[in-house]
């Protein structure tokens, strides 16, 4: 956890810093908030939030003349990360039922990494996991989830290529239920070149599955390097089904953190796992002190 605090705190160090930076300047001119305002942009967080954050800081350092920018900054970029968001995942079922996971995203993401990853910490807190493969697509994307489940050490689930991915989807339920598993894993396919294919195949998948139980989490997946794009994705998947939680990948190689302002706000659910790096341990619960603690550096 240190490690990993360590590598988000290099990746967003710079947009905290470069903010204390401006906002400990003696006077703090029209020319002081402008810079301020484009570094926030530049960080993603978007355009109705960074107006918000500037007016509070404007009228905050007025106020509280010689106030401790540091601390003013700190308290305001919590604000806006919403430290009061439930951000626990919810992994277990009820009546006898495995908790299910949904995990849908568009492709290169990080989907099937992450549901390894889930997979690796739900079984090192000696949960009993099933993964189903329902990204039937792409022959390389089945191989990839069953390579991270002979690893953690937990069955894969999968269909033939081109197979109908509600089928494997409830197979994969139904293998859960059967072995009386704590949570099925289901990893999807992420083809976004046709909105309404994608509704239609993401709708199917999650109806399919709740003839046998209630999905439990709907976690979907964004690059946090490819930012106002993602913004875009999120709101095409919300679309298709109703998200409950956001992973944010790739944090480690981007230092637009805003991005986890953006994200939550548009789609009103929260960050609740950021990938920062490929390897199996390289994802955290994200915690919205600890993230603002490392864009402050
Ligand atoms: P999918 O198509 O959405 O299932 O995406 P994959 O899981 O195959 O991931 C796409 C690429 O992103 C792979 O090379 C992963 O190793 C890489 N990746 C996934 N998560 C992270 C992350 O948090 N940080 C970094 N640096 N790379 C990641």
């Amino acid at each position: 956890l240190v490690r990993l605090r360590q590598r988000l705190a290099g990746s967003q160090g710079g947009l905290g810093r470069g903010l204390l930076a401006l906002l400990s300047r003696d006077r703090l001119d029209e020319d002081t908030w402008e810079d301020i305002e484009d570094t926030l942009l530049t960080a993603d967080i978007g355009v109705a939030p960074t107006q918000e954050l500037v007016d509070r800081l404007r009228a905050r350092m007025r106020a509280e003349g010689g106030a401790d920018a540091r601390a003013v900054l700190r308290e305001e970029l919590l604000t806006l990360v919403d430290p009061t968001m439930d951000r626990s995942l919810r992994i277990s079922g009820e009546d006898g039922n495995p908790g299910i996971v949904l995990v849908v995203g568009v492709n290169g993401a990080g989907k099937t990494t992450t549901v390894g990853k889930i997979a690796r910490i739900l079984v090192a807190e000696d949960r009993s996991v099933v993964l189903g493969a329902a990204d039937t697509f792409r022959a390389a994307a089945v191989e990839q989830l069953s390579t991270w489940g002979e690893r953690v050490g937990v069955d894969t689930i999968k269909g033939e290529e081109g197979a109908d991915p509600a089928s494997v989807a409830f197979r994969a339920v139904e293998e859960g239920r059967r072995t009386g598993v704590d949570t099925v894993i289901v990893d999807t396919a992420g083809r976004l070149q046709n909105k309404q294919g994608l509704m239609d195949e993401l709708g199917k998948v999650k109806r399919v599955i709740e003839k046998q139980a209630p999905v439990t989490e709907v976690l979907l997946v964004l690059d946090a390097t490819t930012g106002q794009n993602g913004l875009i994705q999120a709101r095409v998947f919300s679309e298709a089904v109703a998200v409950t939680g956001i992973v944010l990948t790739k944090l480690d190689g981007s230092a637009k953190g805003g991005i986890v302002v953006a994200v939550q706000r548009e789609l009103g659910v929260p960050v609740k796992l950021v990938g920062l790096g490929e390897g199996a341990d390289d994802l955290a619960p994200f915690d919205s002190g600890a993230f603002v603690d490392a864009l402050l550096g």
